[in-house]
């Protein structure tokens, strides 16, 4: 059976969804063509079951792109007020949990529930359990799934990206991509734990739970948000933002004091130099045992000045070089992604290949953890929907 539209959309994800709704409300008719059994998966699971929507202080520096221009336009074209105006005409309540982040007071399901609506509203045709296996190109576009096919002079890939494979992430869109000759920048997993081996993993690993307020440094790029020791190495804020920039086998570096000085106390001659002063003062900023364990590994080789010096230099720039990363299995995001050079930055068209759209996390943008990632699928998928 054959269905003809004015624009398919392939994947029915955050991107995908508002792509389709900007454009149905400008009367195109779209389908959503999508393989898992219900809409929008990854949101339902996002923010702890909150769904992190947006970041009030999103801008263009928040994400990753080998053209860190090109999300300029799309953000300026639909910013986080533009979704907080949805959400709040949709009676969603909502909170600032920190840094600029939005989170539904109640659960994720109300922005899903929000999008399907809006959908609904803008006359958008669901096509669950539609698993696309290939697309064709004559007069129009052709995309094929086991039981029916569908045809539309435009299509839209919103597929995302490898990360969560046992929700339905699949290498879809990068496929695609190359098949109408487009390139991609190599993929990788992006806000994801770092793995330790050896004797980092020996040292640390029974400290699993232990956080700590950290900056992190990588890469050109730093962040100061807590830091998690996990059974396997690292993770929390600060390591799952740093991960989106760290390259194999390089150091990353930790202060582990950000901000302060650990041995100032000695300053004055009258603290007794000595381990056990040291351990008091480590431990006002550290978790005890995380300040013992580090204590037994880096303690002053003496109690001069110089010695100290040398301990407060380590202290705020630990370099130890993570092994891996936990993978796609665990990544928030996938980073790289379609070239940006093949695509319209205001319009996400491919320059090649006109009618086909790239949005959402396909893409080689990637954003910082805080709502940074939603808010790039609806800006794409927004910029993406008027075009069509
Ligand atoms: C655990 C977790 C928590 C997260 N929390 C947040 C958060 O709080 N805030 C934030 O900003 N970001 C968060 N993210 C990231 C965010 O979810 C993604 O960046 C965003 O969902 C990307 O949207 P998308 O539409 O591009 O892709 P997706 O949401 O991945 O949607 C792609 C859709 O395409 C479908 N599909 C794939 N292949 C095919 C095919 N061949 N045929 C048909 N359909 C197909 C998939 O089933 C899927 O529904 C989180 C991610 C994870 C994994």
């Amino acid at each position: 059976m054959t269905h003809s539209f004015d624009a398919l959309i392939l994947g029915g994800g955050a991107a995908g969804l508002m792509c389709a709704i900007e454009a149905g409300k400008r009367g195109r008719r779209v389908a959503v063509l999508e393989h898992a059994d219900r809409l929008g998966k990854k949101i339902l699971i996002s923010g702890g079951g909150r769904c992190n929507f947006t970041n009030l202080h999103c801008r263009p520096e928040n994400f990753l792109s080998s053209n860190p221009h090109f999300a300029k336009s799309a953000l300026a074209g639909y910013t986080p007020q533009d979704f907080i105006a949805l959400a709040e005409k949709h009676k969603i309540s909502y909170h600032e949990k920190t840094l600029g982040q939005l989170f539904c007071d109640r659960s994720a399901r109300d922005i899903l529930g929000m999008l399907e609506a809006e959908c609904e509203h803008s006359r958008v045709s669901i096509f669950l359990n539609t698993n696309i296996q290939k697309v064709e190109r004559a007069m129009e576009f052709i995309a094929h799934a086991p039981n029916a096919e569908f045809k539309a002079p435009a299509l839209v890939v919103a597929t995302g990206g490898l990360s969560i494979p046992k929700i339905g992430a699949t290498s879809f869109g990068y496929d695609l991509a190359r098949q109408f000759g487009l390139a991609i920048r190599e993929p990788w997993p992006g806000l994801v734990p770092l793995t330790l081996s050896g004797q980092d993993r020996e040292r640390y690993h029974d400290l699993a739970g232990i956080s700590a307020e950290v900056t992190v440094s990588c890469n050109g790029q730093q962040f100061r948000e807590k830091m998690l020791i996990t059974h396997r190495g690292l993770s929390g804020p600060a390591i799952l933002q740093i991960s989106s920039y760290w390259k194999p086998s390089r150091p990353i570096l930790i202060d582990l004091a950000p901000g302060a000085e650990v041995t100032a106390a000695f300053r004055d001659p009258r603290t007794p130099r000595n381990l056990s002063t040291l351990r008091t003062e480590l431990r006002k900023l550290l978790a005890h045992r995380l300040a013992d364990r580090w204590l037994e590994a880096r303690a002053p080789a003496s109690w001069t000045n110089p010695s100290l010096a040398d301990f407060e230099k380590q202290t705020h720039a630990w370099s130890i070089t993570p092994t891996g990363t936990e993978g796609y299995e665990k990544a928030e995001v996938t980073a790289g992604g379609l070239d940006t050079n093949e695509l319209s930055a205001k319009t996400m068209e491919a320059g090649k290949v006109p009618g086909l759209f790239f949005i959402g996390e396909v893409v080689d943008v990637t954003g910082h953890l805080g709502g940074h990632n939603f808010q790039w699928a609806w800006a794409s998928g927004a910029a993406a929907g008027r075009a069509l």
